[in-house]
């Protein structure tokens, strides 16, 4: 135990609002495995698979509380009161999302409603998709000599529509590499007000699906051509786009297509 001494301790009557990564289970922290091993409860999104809710502790109660895009699923508000009444009881509280809690996921709000009840709650941040899914992808999110600024962004807003409280112009012109969680569905009219504000047409994309588990798939294009390749493959969530001169890199640094890996669960699709 003793070389485990960092790792905090899971106290009844918390909740640890926790990131799994996006996929792979070796991309947990040494933290979040800790804490599957620990909580009573586990409330889990969607994006959370089997192959890390395997390492939860034998006994450990495991909720569902995901959305999938689109559908009605859990409100949020349940989601939030569901956590509280858990603590209440005096459960250690594991509430587990996909990629990092604070990126895209919502994990703000529901640390602020257990901030406004009183309930004591820790953070554990995990690797997010637009991070550790570009790394799997063979795409660096930055690059010297490419891009001294990177910026992530969501294809939806609260009500699913492409977000208007974005400054498209000032996206095209200042962020020269795009992360955009979220943005297949509506990727064709983000491109368009990409480059109606002037971004090149030609520019380089790559979209990554099921980015670190072994059904990952890559696809390269441009963004004139990324609506019409969505369409055509019909490429759905989880996805994550990446709009930038990085993308190039990709001819050299697609590590799983080039590598054959010694692990069974990466292979090239
Ligand atoms: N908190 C998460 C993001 C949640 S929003 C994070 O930090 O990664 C959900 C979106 O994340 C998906 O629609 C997709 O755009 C992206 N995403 C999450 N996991 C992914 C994966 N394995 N592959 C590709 N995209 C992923």
């Amino acid at each position: 135990m003793s070389d485990h001494d960092f790792l905090p301790v899971f106290q009844p009557g918390w909740v640890w609002l926790a990131g799994a990564g996006p996929g792979d289970p070796s991309l947990l922290t040494l933290g979040v495995h800790s804490a599957l091993g620990q909580a009573d409860v586990i409330v889990h999104d969607a994006l959370v698979g089997g192959e890390i809710l395997r390492f939860a502790r034998p006994g450990a109660v495991l909720e569902y509380a995901g959305k999938r895009g689109g559908r009605p699923s859990c409100r949020q508000a349940d989601i939030t009161a569901r956590l509280i009444q858990l603590a209440r009881q005096g459960k250690r509280v594991l509430r587990l999302k996909g990629g990092d809690p604070f990126m895209f996921g919502r994990g703000g709000e529901e640390a602020l409603a257990l901030s406004r009840a009183g309930i004591p709650f820790r953070v554990l941040p995990g690797v997010t998709a637009g991070i550790g899914g570009l790394a799997y992808g063979g795409v660096p999110a930055t690059h010297r000599e490419v891009n001294s600024a990177v910026t992530f962004l969501t294809g939806h807003d609260a009500g699913g529509a492409v977000p208007d409280n974005l400054d498209w112009d000032a996206i095209s012109r200042g962020a020269p590499v795009l992360v955009i969680y979220m943005g297949v569905r509506h990727f064709a009219l983000i491109a368009e007000r990409l480059v109606a504000a002037g971004r090149p047409a030609g520019q380089p994309v790559a979209i990554i699906t099921n980015a670190t588990l072994p059904d990952q798939k890559v696809w390269e294009t441009t963004i004139a051509e990324a609506g019409t390749l969505i369409e055509r493959e019909a490429i759905g969530a989880p996805a994550m786009i990446v709009v930038g001169e990085v993308v190039r890199l990709r001819a050299e640094l697609d590590w799983i297509g080039r590598f054959a890996q010694p692990d069974a669960a990466l292979r090239s699709a």
